[in-house]
């Protein structure tokens, strides 16, 4: 063999290794919950469990009516007294979801029903009366109901287990070989676990991309800030948290100094990066409940809630110093940045257009004054015509 052809075969073997592994880390992932969707996808579960436990407490219990008509009175006294535990624990976990991960409330949820339907068959003297009285569909409602959680295929293959057990032991509880009938039952029931586990991962990618475009629409492309539409609808949320509790309420506005004179000497991607890296800082400075948003170009509006003008002050010099010494390097020369802030104070009577043009007014002053400065805006004085909410 020629070294040519050798090192041929060698790159073919690397390339399917390459593939081979991509392959399985492709179905590793698709195994687990994607992270991007992890609090949402739990925050439907628990919500699911919630709505259709009670639900299926208050069906079991009025099964207790047919049980009445068509069994033995031993038996329907007995199957009634089932019933009305297995509504008890369905309830029980209805209002306990939040005690257990998500995963754990779906299986004690499905569990609940497949022990109960295994106890029912169990308890029924013979067997082929449970049939008669539709028992024998229970399997097949349990994991239909898997098809309405959002979860990773596997994971609903695994929650699966309860009703397939359950089936199994409703089928071979005496002993005696599956009929045509039993092969056709169990069937069914993988099916529609394949019909689950595909639906519930369908609704997992749906979330993964809904959520992904959600965070779109409301973050700013460039820097991940909030953008305006989401700082619109936080701030009027704020004014009205802040109003109702009497708590204090304060905006920071910001503008980078001479910016224009960053894209001309520098290049706009320069000035793209620039803006990105000042957008960062003014993030890492903000409280978790505290918003940073782009309000346009090279300005930003901070919200500050519960927070006075003295506090909002000193996060804004913070800011200011953060920015000014934050080390801007493009193609090995020192880009200087500064930042003027002005910062004002949401008052009893003000409205969010009133707030935002005296944050404006005291950058306006904060420029004037030479840059790279914070000012805050004197207490507001009335004003009638600020109409806004
Ligand atoms: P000052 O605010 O200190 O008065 O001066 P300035 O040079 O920053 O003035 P001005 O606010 O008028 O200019 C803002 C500049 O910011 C103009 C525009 O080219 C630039 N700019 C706005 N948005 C972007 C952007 O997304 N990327 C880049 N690279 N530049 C932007
Ligand atoms: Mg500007
Ligand atoms: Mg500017």
């Amino acid at each position: 063999m020629s070294a040519s052809s050798a090192g041929d075969s060698t790159m073919g073997r690397l390339a399917r290794a390459t593939r081979v592994r991509a392959l399985i880390s492709t179905l590793a992932d698709s195994t687990r919950v994607p992270v991007a969707c992890a609090s949402e996808r739990d925050r439907i579960v628990r919500m699911r469990v919630r709505t259709l436990a009670p639900v299926l407490a208050v069906l079991t219990i009025a099964w207790i009516a047919l049980d009445a008509a068509v069994l033995q009175p031993v038996d329907a006294v007995r199957i009634g007294l089932l019933r009305i535990l297995m509504a008890a624990a369905l309830v029980l976990l209805s209002r306990a979801t939040w005690r257990l991960s998500a995963t754990g409330t779906l299986r004690a949820f499905v569990w609940t029903q497949a022990l109960g339907f295994g106890a029912m068959e169990w308890l029924l003297q013979p067997a082929h009366v449970a049939g008669q009285v539709g028992y024998g569909l229970f399997p097949f409602v349990i994991v239909t109901q898997l098809a309405l959680f959002p979860a990773p295929w596997l994971q609903t293959l695994r929650t699966a287990v309860a009703p397939a057990a359950s089936l199994l032991f409703a089928l071979h509880r005496d002993g005696r070989a599956l009929s045509i009938d039993d092969w056709r039952d169990a069937w069914l029931l993988v099916l529609l676990t394949g019909v689950a586990a595909w639906t519930g991962h369908a609704q997992l990618r749906l979330l993964v991309e809904l959520l992904g475009a959600r965070r779109e629409a409301s973050e700013d492309a460039l820097t991940g800030l909030a953008n305006r539409r989401t700082l619109d609808a936080r701030l009027a949320a704020e004014a009205a948290r802040a109003r109702r509790h009497g708590q204090p309420l304060s905006l920071l506005m910001l503008d980078l100094d001479r910016f224009k004179v960053v894209n001309d000497e520098y290049g706009h991607a320069a000035g793209d990066r620039v803006l990105a890296a000042a957008a960062n800082a003014l993030a890492d400075e903000l409280r978790s409940i505290d918003l940073g948003a782009r309000f346009g170009g090279e300005e930003f509006v901070a919200v500050l809630p519960d927070t006075p003008l003295g506090d909002a002050m000193r996060v804004a010099e913070r800011i200011r110093r953060r920015i000014a010494a934050m080390p801007a390097t493009v193609q090995g020369r020192t880009i200087p940045v500064t930042v003027s802030i002005g910062a004002a104070e949401l008052a009893d009577s003000e409205g969010i257009a009133g707030v935002l043009a005296r944050t404006d007014a005291a950058l306006y002053r904060a420029k004037r004054g030479g840059r790279d400065r914070c000012v805050a805006a004197p207490p507001s004085v009335r004003a009638p015509a600020d109409s806004t909410p």
